[in-house]
């Protein structure tokens, strides 16, 4: 894949500062940033996006919203959608929120009520919504939304505005018989929203923090790639990687790697 389509998650690097991410990925022919919240403490958003712009990157989408089902849901997606429009992200990634000490069907009534609330608050400050089906180990804790057939079914529920769409997330979403019908569809619909890669390790020693660089581990990513690109996305393929590993290795080195690897692999 030509790096005009890589993005790069700033957690990724997360010894880095915001603003060290921003000077090393416009050097290294990154050509997108999406930010994630944590990186405006005691910074102005609109600064950090027009750092990221005067440096020659796009700001892809801000991470994130959503937690539906949890009490502070209403005021931290307000802020979220504020932060959005400050920074300059054209959408902002939705991880739903778990079912907790809930129904799992409690929760996603829930999700799909909350989420039509919100909705119209993100439609009329331009913030497009993507919502990220998450694996099913996240289901109690994180998101009771865990497919990409799912995702679809709450976008028809909600009337399929064009400002709702889906995040599709490899590491979340690789072992499901469906994804590739669900990301042709949802890219002919305009509603693949984003596309975040990373890798799966065998064995994985850690459910949060493990996640491999691409071509470490068993997802096919070049299959999926192929599907995106075939229903026509043209979007970028952001770099998402939670790893203590590489979170303890020299940043500069591994931003060549990354750079190498998403050529290599996708
Ligand atoms: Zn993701």
């Amino acid at each position: 894949m030509d790096l005009s389509r890589l993005a790069v998650h700033t957690i990724t690097n997360r010894p880095w500062s915001p603003r060290e991410c921003i000077e090393h990925y416009a050097d290294a022919g990154v050509r997108g940033i999406t930010f994630w919240r944590r990186d405006f403490e005691g910074v102005e958003p609109d600064w950090m996006g027009k750092t990221a712009r005067d440096a020659g990157l796009a700001v892809n989408g801000l991470a994130r919203g959503g937690f539906f089902t949890s009490e502070e849901w209403w005021d931290d997606n307000r802020r979220a959608l504020d932060e959005a429009v400050a920074v300059g992200a054209p959408q902002l990634v939705l991880v739903c929120g778990g079912c907790h000490d809930k129904t799992l069907e409690t929760a996603r009534a829930v999700i799909a009520e909350r989420l039509a609330t919100l909705l119209p608050l993100a439609l009329a400050a331009g913030v497009k919504l993507a919502l990220e089906p998450l694996h099913p180990m996240y289901a109690a804790e994180r998101s009771a939304l865990n497919t990409i057939a799912q995702a679809h079914a709450l976008c028809e529920a909600l009337g399929s505005p064009s400002g709702l769409g889906i995040a599709v997330d490899v590491y979340h979403t690789w072992w499901d018989p469906n994804l590739e019908p669900g990301i042709e569809r949802a890219a002919q619909l305009n509603r693949l929203f984003a596309v975040h890669v990373c890798d799966w390790i065998t064995p994985t020693t850690d459910l949060l923090n493990d996640r491999g660089l691409m071509g470490e581990g068993c997802i096919p990513l070049r299959t999926i790639t192929a599907a995106c690109e075939r229903a026509g996305f043209g979007g970028f393929y952001e770099v998402e990687i939670f790893s203590n590993r590489w979170w303890a290795t020299p940043q500069e080195a591994y931003l060549s790697e990354i750079t190498r690897a998403f050529s290599a692999c996708l």
